[in-house]
């Protein structure tokens, strides 16, 4: 653990998940839907912590950020932009969760708005694993994305990023760790109320 080198911010979120059990949420806003300023939250908030959870390798930890991180995205209603990705496949390794969460929500904001494929093209040059991902996203979640209920073990949240209008998307165990028989924490909350 290196965590004297790492951000003051993802430290303390992290210090909440080990003494509270849960993350605190990401409250900053982007200003007027501006790329650019969006870039800049996500480089200074989201990518410190997605550094710290990738090589802390906590299974319920990064499961947690990848939620908070969904949650922002699904608040603002926003994905992540094509300067975005190679940041993020910088910092994290081959089979991590952000990896996966980064590429499905380009994969859905791409079946939405075909238009801006464009954007994304060259980013495969560094990182040619992305559209792989994006591919195997597509495989392997498309059907759920769409039809309600297609697993009863999914919550059904309203929504991800841009696409938060779509039923289903919002899938949070979508983009999560769990080691065989390990119950997600997101069941252990709905547990008791049984609710959806
Ligand atoms: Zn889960």
């Amino acid at each position: 653990m290196e965590l004297p080198e790492d951000d003051e911010c993802a430290i303390n979120r992290f210090i909440s998940w080990v003494y509270g059990g849960s993350i605190p949420a990401f409250e900053f806003k982007i200003k007027d839907r501006e790329e650019a300023h969006a870039s800049i939250l996500i480089a200074s908030h989201i990518l410190p912590l997605v550094s710290l959870a990738n090589r802390l390798c906590i299974n319920e930890f990064t499961n947690q950020v990848v939620d908070v991180i969904q949650d922002w995205l699904l608040k603002e209603r926003w994905t992540f932009a094509p300067q975005d990705v190679p940041r993020i496949y910088e910092i994290t390794s081959a089979e991590s969760p952000f990896r996966l969460l980064c590429a499905g929500a380009v994969a859905l904001r791409l079946k939405f708005q075909p238009n801006v494929l464009e954007e994304y093209t060259g980013i495969e040059l560094e990182h040619p694993e992305f559209f792989k991902h994006i591919v195997a996203f597509q495989n392997k979640h498309w059907r759920q994305l769409y039809v309600k209920d297609a697993d009863p073990r999914i919550h059904v949240r309203s929504g991800l990023g841009i696409f938060a209008d779509v039923r289903g998307l919002g899938n949070q165990c979508l983009f999560h760790t769990h080691a065989e028989g390990e119950i997600c924490h997101l069941e252990k909350l709905t547990e008791p109320s049984n609710a959806d």
